[in-house]
């Protein structure tokens, strides 16, 4: 092997153990995906790069991120066995075709839908704890050339702990995040509530939870449909995830109601937050087969530093109280706990 592609590999190398370093840092499947897809269609010296995942309740695999061609690729769904990558997955080895022209296997049906012209692919299966989860594919390679046996074991090399994080990735995700609005799920938002708040009262720092509820969604899904009520929920929830920080806990908390952790934070603050999520949302278009849907929250807030000798039931009670406040009210506003709330809901 000449110094020049030797030192070439050595590069192609470095830069999979960087993806990879990345890998184990972040647990948002879709963020993974995405660095992975670009590390491959680099380090391959292709024109894009594909994952493609097996569906184990309908025996399909679907493409679940790409780099360098057309999203519409997205909505084909092919047979496990069928295609290069169906072949790959079903007999869980690598395979090069450098002139897909010539393969018996290649579909042309998937070029058509993305308008990607396909000429060479480097297809290897993504294998986790003994099973094929998928396959990765190269495809193109930069300059007329071939995919070359060397390519295909640095690419199954870097496949096979791709697989397991994928894999790991997967379980997290379906553990913690509601699949809908890609929130946290009650119980992960109450066991971190839980050590937060010791900690909190330990350090006698701050703490804001902030809970609130779609005003009227029933009437929305009588409206336009369970579908459209659906569609809100995940657009929301991303229109909400812009407007709060990063060290902040966005969860489901039931139905239609969600809430917002914000460590460190006093009741101004998080008044103030609040009011940038209501007004996010009221000013938000969502629009559903064409029909623009009007949306607002009411929104409850309770704050660490008012009573800390509660416990972290009491917060979500207190905000949970100021909440019903706000609907009391008139909705689509914000209100913070206060005392006299309490009693104001028993003569009620
Ligand atoms: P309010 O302003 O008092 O909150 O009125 P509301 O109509 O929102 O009242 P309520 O909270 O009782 O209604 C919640 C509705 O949310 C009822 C339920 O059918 C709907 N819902 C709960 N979960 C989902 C879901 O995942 N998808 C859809 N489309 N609807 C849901
Ligand atoms: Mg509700
Ligand atoms: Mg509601």
């Amino acid at each position: 092997m000449s110094k020049q592609s030797e030192q070439n590999i050595i590069q192609k190398m470095y830069k999979m153990m960087d993806t990879l370093a990345l890998i184990n840092s972040t647990q948002d499947l879709d963020h993974l995906l995405q660095l992975i897809m670009k590390a491959i269609k680099e380090v391959m010296d292709a024109e894009a790069s594909s994952l493609m995942l097996l569906d184990p309740n309908t025996n399909e695999l679907y493409f679940s991120t790409i780099e360098g061609g057309s999203e519409k690729v997205k909505e084909i769904r092919i047979k496990a066995d069928q295609g290069i990558a169906g072949h790959v997955c079903k007999s869980g080895k690598p395979l090069i075709v450098n002139d897909v022209s010539k393969s018996n296997y290649f579909l042309k049906a998937v070029d058509k839908k993305s308008k990607f012209q396909t000429k060479s692919i480097l297809c290897v299966p993504l294998k986790s704890r003994d099973k094929t989860i998928g396959v990765l594919q190269a495809l193109n390679k930069k300059q007329g050339q071939d995919f070359s046996l060397q390519d295909q074991e640095l690419f199954t090399a870097f496949a096979n702990q791709v697989a397991v994080a994928i894999d790991n990735a997967k379980l997290y995700n379906m553990a913690f995040y509601d699949a809908l609005t890609k929130a946290f799920m009650r119980r992960y938002l109450e066991a971190w509530l839980e050590t937060e708040y010791a900690r909190v009262k330990r350090y006698q720092t701050d703490m804001a939870l902030l809970m609130f509820d779609i005003d009227h969604f029933k009437k929305i899904n009588d409206t336009y449909g369970h579908q459209a009520g659906d569609f809100i929920l995940k657009n929301l929830a991303a229109t909400v995830k812009n407007s709060i920080r990063s060290a902040d806990v966005f969860a489901r908390y039931g139905g239609e109601e969600f809430v917002v952790c914000m460590p460190e934070t006093d009741v101004k603050k998080a008044a103030a937050s609040a009011e940038r999520i209501r007004v996010a949302v009221a000013n938000k278009e969502f629009i559903y087969e064409g029909k623009k849907i009007p949306v607002t929250i009411s929104i409850g807030i309770a704050n660490f530093q008012d009573h800390p000798e509660k416990t972290w039931k009491d917060f979500q009670k207190d905000a949970d109280m100021a909440l019903y406040h706000s609907k009391e009210h008139g909705r689509n506003q914000v209100t913070a706990f206060d005392e006299s709330m309490r009693e104001m809901k028993k003569a009620a």
